[in-house]
């Protein structure tokens, strides 16, 4: 979601006549955009920040713009304003689609202009993008979050849940696949929610409606919420043949006790229902996953419920987090806050036990023949790279450029998570 804000940021630079250098010390205009999910990200924006002040004082010309959700929590402009006097412009989230205004005012200003709204206004549209991820486009269907997951910052700084017009969305695929984009991203907090503000409109709707753009493209969402993720919309999964067969499906816990705490709204046993459901509709279907461990109060024994419940569904993946105590959210007044060190040795378990599930599932692929669809170039291994259907990423060697393109490759070896194959 960040990244593809920041390719709304660079479109707007563009639009003014700014074009990409890389490196700062030839930049004209140097713009951060932050994150504030957990404690480490905003550790680094920090740090990032800081070191430009050397900069700052060689190349007074230099403007250094400060945006994203970091910027968004309470307080927190006028204290970056502080730390860091050097920044020219710190702007909300409420705020990226009016950076032009904001930019075009500062160089009409010397002193910082600080322009963080607090509530979210309207949607606009039309912003334009610097694509950067070909064959891959992200496309908004939703800002904001209503759900309050008791750990999270995101419902404070990204505002309350909005959708954009269904016709925006199909609109703005159909020109993705008119220029060549090869798959397209759905994006939004809990895509599973979309359409609850507008009429006559869901998910599943959505889907069969992007489904039907004609051309060769891939179609994926992320995130989707298990309280929200329903059989109507399993269906038009599983109807549509543009949509991967690949769902990212955040469980975040395995222990009923920490999932209530966490206001996740569902039950170990209502997530495991829900993927026999998907399992049912689409049996080959790969499912990856959130965790977070260490969640205040979270004992040995909810660990376990974590662990066997990963080892029960076989994820095909799953990004797992330490919990990090996020100011102004209900779960930063709990008692019962996890030592590191225990939070630590909880996630190097569980990244043990996934990755060796991975394994095992990457050795099913030995001889298969699968479609990539090819994505980028690895300079280091000096191979092209690409997923399947199921997200599983392949790497291969090719004289042509296959970026963009569909191509078969045969595995011939399965080794760690991602596999190698030669094009057949
Ligand atoms: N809306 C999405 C994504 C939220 S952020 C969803 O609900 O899945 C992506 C992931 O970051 C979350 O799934 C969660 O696992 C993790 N996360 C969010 N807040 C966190 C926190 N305070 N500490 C650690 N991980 C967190
Ligand atoms: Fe955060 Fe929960 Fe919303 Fe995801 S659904 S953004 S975890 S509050």
């Amino acid at each position: 979601m960040n990244l593809h804000e920041s390719e709304k940021i660079a479109g707007i630079l563009t639009d003014l006549g700014y074009t990409a250098t890389d490196s700062e010390l030839n930049a004209d205009i140097i713009v951060f955009n932050t994150c504030c999910i957990r404690e480490n990200a905003e550790d680094r924006a920090e740090g990032n920040i800081g070191a430009l002040k050397k900069l700052k004082k060689q190349n007074k010309n230099v403007i250094i713009a400060v945006g994203g959700c970091m910027t968004q929590q309470p307080n927190s402009a006028q204290k970056l304003h502080e730390k860091f006097p050097f920044i020219d412009i710190i702007f909300g989230t409420h705020n990226l689609e009016r950076f032009k205004e904001l930019l075009e005012a500062k160089l009409k200003q010397k002193k910082t202009l600080i322009c963080v709204d607090e509530k979210e206004g309207e949607i606009i549209e039309g912003t334009p993008k610097n694509r950067t991820s070909y064959p891959n486009a992200w496309v908004n269907i939703t800002y904001g979050c209503n759900n309050f997951c008791t750990y999270c910052i995101v419902p404070y700084v990204r505002g309350r849940e909005r959708s954009r017009k269904i016709e925006n969305i199909v609109k703005e695929c159909r020109e993705l696949v008119a220029q060549g984009y090869k798959e397209i991203t759905l994006l939004g907090q809990n895509v599973n929610s979309y359409g609850n503000d507008l009429q006559d409109t869901d998910f599943a709707k959505l889907i069969k409606e992007v489904s039907s753009i004609e051309g060769d493209f891939r179609l994926r969402f992320m995130t989707n919420h298990p309280k929200d993720f329903n059989e109507n919309l399993i269906k038009a999964i599983s109807e549509s043949n543009k949509v991967c067969r690949s769902v990212h499906l955040p469980v975040q816990a395995g222990s009923n006790r920490i999932l209530k705490l966490m206001n996740r709204k569902y039950t170990r046993e209502d997530y495991i229902d829900k993927i026999k459901l998907l399992r049912k509709y689409i049996p080959d279907v790969a499912i990856t996953t959130d965790i977070m461990v260490g969640f205040p109060t979270e004992t040995e024994e909810d660990f376990e419920d974590t662990v066997n419940l990963v080892k029960e569904v076989g994820f095909s993946g799953a990004f797992t987090f330490i919990y990090s105590k996020r100011s102004g959210t209900p779960a930063a007044k709990m008692d019962g806050q996890v030592e590191e060190e225990v939070s630590k040795r909880r996630i190097m378990k569980l990244i043990d036990i996934q990755n060796s599930i991975n394994r095992k599932q990457s050795e099913t692929y030995q001889n298969a023949t699968i479609e990539i669809l090819c994505e980028d170039y690895d300079e280091k291994k000096k191979m092209y790279l690409g997923r399947d259907t199921y997200g599983r990423m392949a790497y291969f060697s090719s004289l042509e450029n296959l970026i963009g393109k569909f191509v078969n490759v045969k595995i011939t070896k399965t080794g760690g998570i991602s596999l190698i194959g030669e094009i057949v």
